[in-house]
């Protein structure tokens, strides 16, 4: 698979690869070994699912094409946020209170997992706690009012402020905004430094992690199998968390998502004394458009910007002067600043962008679809899905339950279909701009 060669086998050249705290060497699968369950993919997805699943004794292999945290984990934009898209509200329409709740107590349980993993493991990854909605027009300032009023109704338990224009520059000193709101539940974080936290974990709870290990095909049945070109795994259980990259190792779960690109900028150290001016209480921030810019500092003080979202998959020309572009537009004053990194990966877009979990062939198992958001939920979704296959089925019925449709135009079409409709969303978020 050629997209697993683009980077040598190393992590791409990133903020986070720069500042990782440890390197992996995680051998190559050459041989055939039998496993309790065999997960493909060391993202956050597989890795939590292989903590959980060891923590209760399982002997669990994970098997990644690359290195682990190559892909989005690796490179995300390091926010930590509540986890869905779809609105509580909308939930319960669509699947019931049972399940809306649900979901609003995983969205607390997928955070506290990631908070609680780190000291469990002493993961370095400099996690800090708060979270800023940023409003562009008054369009924006009337969703958000909606959005406090619907988290007052499913009691969010953490402190939240919605911030008028006039107090904005106590949070972020940018033009761009109308207001917003806070959220102190939500935070950021090294997402690279977790993701190989995380493995060190698994690693010494006995999982055995195999890189440089692309899996070329899987079947299913009594004893499902999982192959690479030099060996195999004999599993009771497998679990594909694989993202958008599994392609013709499961063709029938790819209809159901988009992969899309996203893109992040670091610039060189600001100091810390124009780093607190631009972001005084150095929250994550994102933008309300559908097609949105997010943003954060480093803990040495780089402005990490992200955006651009793409739904063709494609990278634009030059991700650094695209992204610096966008950058300039909300920081006007950091023109004069050097850009040390720029990178991209995909997301999985589902067409609900809501995570899937369910069984794609007897005994074995996929999670996607996190489209963009996956910090949080992938969390919860390793802990759902060990759930299931310890036997305990409650909360993966009513997740596995949530109806996916596929892309209208299957694999192939799909691609143009939604760039109609990523145009569509511009159009929305450029109207929202106008409209009183
Ligand atoms: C640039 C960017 C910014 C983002 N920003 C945020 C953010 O700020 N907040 C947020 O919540 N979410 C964000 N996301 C989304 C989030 O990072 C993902 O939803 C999440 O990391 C997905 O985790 P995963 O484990 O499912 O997939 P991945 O981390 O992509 O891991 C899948 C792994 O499976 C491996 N694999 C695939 N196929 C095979 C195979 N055949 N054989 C062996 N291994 C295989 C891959 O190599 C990869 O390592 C962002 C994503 C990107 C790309």
């Amino acid at each position: 698979m050629k997209v697993f060669q683009e980077t040598n086998g190393q992590h791409v050249d990133s903020y986070y690869a720069a500042s990782a705290n440890e390197t992996t060497s995680y051998p190559q699968l050459n041989t055939d070994i039998e496993a309790d369950v065999c997960i493909v993919g060391a993202g956050f997805s597989g890795l939590s699912t292989a903590i959980e699943l060891a923590e209760n004794g399982f002997k669990v292999v994970v098997i990644e094409a690359v290195k682990v945290g190559w892909a989005a984990s690796g490179r995300n934009g390091g926010q930590i946020l509540g986890g869905w898209k779809t609105g509580y509200d909308e939930m319960e329409k669509s699947w019931g209170l049972d399940a809306a709740n649900m979901f609003v107590a995983l969205s607390e349980e997928g955070k506290n997992i990631i908070y609680q993993r780190a000291r469990k493991y002493s993961i370095d990854a400099d996690i800090k706690k708060g979270f800023f909605l940023a409003a562009m027009n008054q369009s924006h300032m009337r969703d958000l009012h909606h959005y406090a009023t619907d988290m007052n109704k499913w009691a969010y338990p953490h402190e939240t402020q919605i911030v008028s224009q006039q107090d904005m520059k106590q949070h972020i000193d940018s033009d761009a905004y109308v207001g917003g709101m806070y959220d102190m539940g939500k935070g950021h974080f090294h997402p690279l430094n977790f993701v190989l936290g995380e493995a060190r974990a698994a690693s010494g709870l006995g999982v055995k992690v195999f890189e440089s290990s692309p899996v070329v095909k899987i079947s299913g049945g009594d004893e499902p199998t999982v192959f690479t070109r030099h060996g195999k795994v004999k599993a009771k259980q497998v679990v594909l968390a694989g993202n958008c990259y599994l392609g013709n190792v499961a063709p029938a779960l790819e209809k159901k998502i988009m992969p899309a690109s996203t893109f992040v900028i670091a610039t060189e150290p600001l100091g810390e004394v124009r780093a607190k001016k631009l972001l005084p209480r150095n929250m994550a921030v994102c933008d309300m458009r559908h097609i949105l810019d997010y943003y954060r500092l480093s803990a040495d003080n780089r402005l990490l910007f992200g955006g651009k979202t793409i739904y063709s998959g494609a990278n634009p020309k030059s991700i650094k002067s695209a992204m610096q572009k966008d950058m300039l537009k909300v920081f006007p004053q950091l023109a004069d600043l050097k850009i040390d990194y720029a990178w991209g990966g995909h997301i999985d877009l589902a067409v609900n962008r809501m995570p899937h979990l369910g069984e794609y062939a007897d005994n074995v198992f996929y999670m996607q679809g996190f489209s963009g958001y996956g910090v949080v939920p992938t969390h919860i979704a390793g802990r759902v899905m060990a759930e299931k296959i310890m036997g305990k089925s409650e909360r993966y019925d009513v997740w596995s339950n949530v109806k996916h449709h596929s892309f209208p135009g299957g694999t192939l079409l799909r691609k143009p279909g939604f760039l109609l409709g990523s145009n569509f969303f511009r159009l929305r978020d450029m109207w929202a701009a106008i409209r009183p």
